[in-house]
């Protein structure tokens, strides 16, 4: 077979908002099979690196799915030129996996596998806190149960403007960051014990739920005194708003539970839930008393097989073999994985599952036991269906306290989740002082971007940062590459929007003004993908900050004007920035590699420079990390090619070219009118260029072309280029070096 004809199956999920792509890979040449899954973003463009690397013939796909997600997926897979096959979506579940794999799987020497055991099982394609310290919210999110997760996500997502709840929200995270005892034992415990309340209540809604769920809806609900008494202990300045937001409604929603507590109590079986079956009590009806003996005499049975089974196997009933039960097997004997040796090559026996808890086996007679067993517990279903009616009928109608419970527990779990990561970092978090809309001030004393400072071997240096009304409104931040500017402006654009969702902020102390916005312009990453140019997606970004923007938002902007000419890119970036600075007013944090930008300080006061600052010696490049006021007076573009190891003969090449340049810069430096500001040069000299480009074509128009020879052309154009060449204008020489080649 001269290409490869392996297939893909992939399967999609999400953790903490986060994407992951689960991908098997089935090798059929090589006889092998591979399974990874990994974070990706609203392209799939790691997946379609992947996919390009496999070259699979074939993708397994989840039936049925065509909309949003799985709909990109699709053209994904099918721009791959590979064909797309459905299958249900019942096979892209765990439940089998284990026996097929133990069937497929071929080890090595002839021993069995056990595929339970294996690593890759730990895969589900779902890991837990991918992303964790890449985002905010991954940063943010510590909270235990679903529906907390959800709420910090739309608080990220829907950070407020209003003072007074800024305040409020600040003041409950206060109050858990003072308390660490009520922090961990919220944490740690309690919350740990609340189900996903806002799934349970749309199953209760859609009179759906079963007899587990009323049982799994009463243990949340009997888990709420501990809360309210954990609540009760503490004694700080917001008591009283601990009570007034969390404990009432608390205790309101447990009042209103009582009589569903109570219905509960008296028709479950509870004896028979520690088993995980959940039944209507046997006293509540003279069938079910009836069907229940029975079956206690069949369970008895079992026990002494269990004896017996333990005798023959060498093994202590109860406790290296017991006996249990579930929905998918019934009643069956389960030993650990160690010690499965004593089943082999023992035909009384019959494994029925093996998984990393054990293995499930039975035998005849536990097995005909089992079958009466079932048939009688049907039986008692049947008998108890009227009653489960009703009691999940009046279950319903609890639909509404569940929601407000789902709310009340979210709101905690999430405040609890932003004092606990307020409280856990490197250097603990400090409260904003929140200033209302328009009052115009930004200063953060020591501030810290929480993502980059919480990554493995970062020694993180804090910055300042400073806006004020009508004196510093607008920072241009010059410096190496590398050298901390994206970092810097990034962290106060985190800063602000935590404040703004109510959480402690990583600075020594910080001043926030509300913003009504703050709109980022920042690497344009993967646009290409969606067919869109980087210059044109910046264009695109940039023309949307200049229409939403007001005087009360933040911009923050990295690098504009990369992917055109030096002369564009510079033109825009003046122009644009000219107009934040003196039209819309707003507070501007603008990292560029134009330096010539800096001179817009002179000509707007508002506009303030800053620096990040490197120590260069002869072979090396430390980055300092330091923000600094005024203008970097070093470039250090070649330095860095150097730390990244670029092989020397490139690296002088290099050094060469930029003194040439430097000198040329220089020797127009002195024909020009001193003093003249960069821009105003800029545009004279493009102008001026223009016109010289002009001429030149009127010139060549003009020529009577018929009447002359070819070489007679070649001389005239070349007359006339010189004359072009002798005028020095940057702009002219500008495009005639980049056509050069061509030319
Ligand atoms: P470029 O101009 O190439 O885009 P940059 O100046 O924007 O670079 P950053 O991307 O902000 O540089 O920073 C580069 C790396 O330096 C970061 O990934 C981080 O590890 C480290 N760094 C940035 N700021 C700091 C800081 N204040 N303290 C410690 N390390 C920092």
């Amino acid at each position: 077979m001269s290409s490869a004809i392996g297939v893909v199956g992939v399967k999609l999920s999400t953790t903490d908002g986060q994407r992951v792509v689960g991908v098997g890979y089935v090798d059929t040449t090589l006889r092998k099979l591979s399974v990874c899954e990994f974070p990706d973003n609203d392209q799939f463009s790691n997946l379609e690196a992947l996919l390009v690397q496999l070259g699979p013939k074939e993708c397994v796909l989840p039936g049925g799915e065509t909309a949003g997600e799985m709909g990109k997926l699709r053209q994904v897979i099918q721009r791959g030129g590979i064909l797309i096959t459905d299958r249900k979506k019942a096979d892209f579940t765990t439940k089998d996996i284990v026996q097929d794999l133990n069937r497929l799987l071929k080890s090595k020497k002839e021993e069995q596998i056990n595929s339970a055991a294996l690593p890759e099982m730990e895969k589900q394609s779902s890991v837990e806190n991918a992303n964790t310290a890449q985002s905010l919210a991954g940063l943010l999110n510590k909270c235990r149960t679903p529906q907390g997760q959800r709420l910090v996500n739309q608080w990220i997502k829907q950070p407020l403007m209003d003072k007074n709840r800024i305040e409020e929200r600040l003041n409950l995270v206060e109050a858990f960051v003072v308390d660490p005892e009520l922090r961990q034992c919220l944490q740690e415990d309690l919350l740990r014990r609340f189900p996903d309340l806002n799934r349970l209540a749309k199953k209760f809604q859609r009179q759906a739920a079963t007899l587990q769920d009323c049982y799994r809806m009463y243990q949340a609900i009997n888990q709420l005194p501990n809360v309210v008494q954990a609540l009760e202990k503490h004694e700080g300045a917001h008591q009283m708003l601990l009570l007034a937001v969390f404990i009432t409604p608390l205790n309101d929603i447990f009042s209103d539970f009582s009589k569903f507590l109570e219905m509960i109590e008296t028709t479950l079986d509870m004896d028979k839930v520690e088993n995980h079956e959940f039944l209507v009590k046997a006293s509540f009806d003279p069938n079910l008393t009836e069907l229940r003996e029975k079956m206690n005499e069949l369970e008895e049975k079992m026990q002494s097989y269990l004896k017996s089974a333990a005798k023959e196997l060498g093994l202590e009933a109860g406790k290296s073999i017991k006996l249990e039960t579930n929905s998918q097997f019934g009643h069956h004997f389960r030993i650990t994985c160690k010690e499965e040796k004593v089943l082999r090559n023992n035909s009384k026996y019959a494994i029925v599952d093996t998984q990393k808890n054990g293995v499930k086996f039975t035998n005849s007679k536990l097995s005909s036991v089992n079958d009466e067993y079932i048939k009688n517990r049907e039986e008692y279903e049947e008998a108890q269906d009227a009653i489960v009616k009703e009691i999940i009928n009046i279950a319903s109608g609890y639909a509404e306290p569940m929601q407000t419970m789902n709310d009340v527990i979210a709101q905690l779990d999430a405040i609890v989740s932003f004092a606990h990561v307020s409280n856990g970092a490197p250097v603990p978090y400090v409260r904003p002082v929140i200033l209302d809309k328009g009052q115009g001030r930004i200063v953060l004393k020591g501030a810290r971007h929480p993502c980059v400072e919480v990554q493995d071997e970062v020694a993180f240096i804090p910055n300042d940062v400073t806006f004020e009304k009508g004196k510093q409104m607008f920072h241009i931040i010059t410096g190496p590459n590398m050298g901390g500017k994206s970092t810097y402006i990034r962290q106060t654009g985190v800063i602000v929007l935590m404040a703004q969702i109510g959480c402690f902020v990583p600075c020594e102390s910080a001043e926030v003004t509300i913003v009504d916005c703050i709109l980022a312009r920042v690497g344009a990453g993967d646009s290409q993908l969606k067919g869109v140019s980087t210059f044109m997606a910046e264009m695109l970004e940039t023309a949307s900050i200049l229409r939403t923007a007001s005087e009360n938002s933040l911009i923050i902007i990295d690098e504009l004007g990369r992917g055109t000419s030096t002369y564009d890119g510079f033109g825009l970036a003046w122009a644009i920035s000219e107009y934040i600075a003196s039209k819309i007013c707003a507070f501007c944090m603008f990292a560029t590699h134009f330096h010539e930008l800096t001179a817009l300080a002179d000509q707007v006061p508002t506009v303030n420079n800053l620096h990040v600052t490197a120590l260069t010696s002869d072979d090396t490049l430390t980055m300092l990390y330091r923000v600094k006021e005024g203008v970097c007076d070093q470039s250090f573009g070649i330095h860095v090619a150097e730390l990244a190891a670029f092989p020397k003969h490139v690296i002088e090449s290099a050094r060469e070219k930029a003194l040439e340049l430097e000198e040329f810069q220089n020797i127009g430096k002195s024909k020009e009118s001193d003093g003249e500001p960069p821009a105003k040069k800029f545009y004279r000299e493009r102008e001026e260029g223009e016109k010289i480009i002009q001429e030149f074509l009127c010139q060549v128009k003009a020529l009577p072309l018929t009447d002359m020879s070819e070489e007679d052309i070649k001389m005239k154009l070349k007359e006339l280029r010189s004359d072009v060449l002798a005028k020095n204008n940057s702009f002219v020489n500008e495009i005639i070096s980049r056509t050069k080649v061509t030319s």
